[in-house]
């Protein structure tokens, strides 16, 4: 009964330091958020005490009552939120529900086509050393060298010459929407599945800011902590019954065990919060946001020192920064924004002349602060705030004083004890 302080006092510091961390930091990581107090609950809870492995009314353990209600309750929101016929909320993370989308929907050998990693996309989508690139037989398209945008052309192309089983449409950095209509018309013509992973952007479409890839897809991936800010997870819908049932067993037995309550329980309230007229307006500020920060960074100024925004610009909740031609490089540029307490992350960009541990860009993304509540005037404020950070010369004490005002104007958790 001890409390954790008592038990293990340096995991208790860990985990206050870090509350400390995000509250005194401005968190810029495209693909973070923070969750609300009520997912915190659940996660904390003692569902993580249950196994259910199995689906709600078939499972192969006793005293799955209770839980099977938050599963339950999991599924139909997350069926209503999207508009989709099936739901598995069970994949541990976004990683784990795309390794089942391939274990349902393709077999080892056949060829897959994603998005390249350095151009976009994400590992499990056929990164060489991910299970995806050992299983499969990967072609990858990349965006058009002037453009930065997908060309569908080039899509099409690799997909008449090349015949894959699975086409795949989603991406970890990319700042616009994609065509799933146009990408469904390809996938129609080589006989090829197609399969939405809208691990990034699924806020936005639920909140009705983007469009829904559901009607477009055979199946569509995603995880839950990213701009649905809700608990680190994933999960799959589909309208197809037959890709449902491969999908279930894809995810138990064929790649979990048993699921995690306490989390299912979370990604249902986050699917509650997801459809109310808040979330909507957060993933509007979130887009505005994105839009602010790009226009700022597109200023004559920071053009003149190599800076430009790839694709000119953003429809999406983050903003891909090229430093090919800058001063700095994305490692550089990321620690100096660390020091003066934003947090982004560097990212290839493609054709990048850097390693993926230096690289010449930066993604930076406003989900997690438009959580935290800003508005249009502070993404303005944020927003050049970095832009005089990654030009010559910057004043760090006074840029660090600017983010620590706005940090203090939107205390985050603030009745949290760890
Ligand atoms: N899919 C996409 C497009 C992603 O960007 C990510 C995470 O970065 C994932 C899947 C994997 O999610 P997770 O980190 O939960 O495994």
């Amino acid at each position: 009964h001890a409390p954790l302080a008592e038990v293990d006092p340096e995991i208790a510091d860990v985990l206050q330091r870090e509350l400390d961390r995000q509250r005194g930091y401005l968190e810029m990581i495209a693909s973070e958020n923070f969750v609300p107090v009520s997912v915190l609950q659940s996660q904390g809870s003692v569902l993580t005490n249950k196994y259910a492995e199995g689906y709600p009314g078939r499972r192969y353990y006793g005293g799955c009552e209770v839980v099977d209600v938050a599963e339950e309750l999991a599924i139909a929101r997350a069926k209503s939120l999207f508009g989709a016929e099936f739901a598995n909320v069970q994949p541990h993370s976004g990683a784990s529900a795309n390794a089942a989308v391939l274990h349902a929907i393709a077999r080892p050998g056949d060829t897959i086509l994603g998005l390249a990693l350095d151009q976009g996309g994400h590992l499990t989508h056929g990164m060489k050393i991910n299970f995806s690139g050992r299983l499969y037989d990967i072609v990858a398209y990349g965006v058009d060298p002037e453009t930065s945008v997908i060309d569908m052309a080039e899509v099409r192309r690799l997909a008449v010459e090349h015949r894959p089983k699975v086409i795949i449409a989603g991406w970890s950095a990319y700042p616009r929407q994609l065509d799933f209509a146009a990408f469904r018309a390809i996938a129609d013509e080589v006989g090829a599945l197609l399969w939405v992973d809208m691990a990034h952007f699924a806020g936005l479409v639920a909140a009705g800011v983007h469009p829904n890839p559901v009607p477009h897809a055979h199946v569509v991936s995603s995880t839950v902590h990213k701009t649905i800010g809700g608990p680190r997870s994933g999960f799959i819908l589909t309208n197809d019954p037959e890709i449902a049932k491969k999908i279930n067993s894809a995810v138990f037995p064929g790649q979990q065990g048993g699921p995690l309550m306490h989390v299912i329980a979370a990604k249902a309230t986050a699917f509650k919060l997801a459809a109310t007229p808040e979330f909507r307006e957060r993933q509007e500020r979130t887009l505005r946001g994105a839009h602010l920060i790009a226009e700022r960074l597109s200023q004559p100024e920071v053009a003149d020192a190599g800076i430009t925004v790839r694709s000119g610009g953003t429809d999406v909740h983050l903003v891909l920064v090229d430093l090919r031609d800058a001063a700095i490089d994305g490692k550089q540029a990321e620690d100096l924004l660390h020091e003066i307490r934003i947090t982004v992350n560097r990212n290839s960009v493609p054709d990048d002349p850097r390693p993926p541990m230096v690289t010449s860009g930066l993604r930076i993304g406003t989900p997690a602060l438009a959580t935290r509540g800003f508005g249009d005037a502070e993404f303005a404020e944020v927003a050049d705030v970095i832009a005089l950070a990654l030009l010559p010369d910057p004043d760090v004490e006074a840029l660090r004083a600017r983010v620590a005002a706005l940090a203090d104007r939107f205390p985050l958790y603030p009745d949290l004890v760890q």
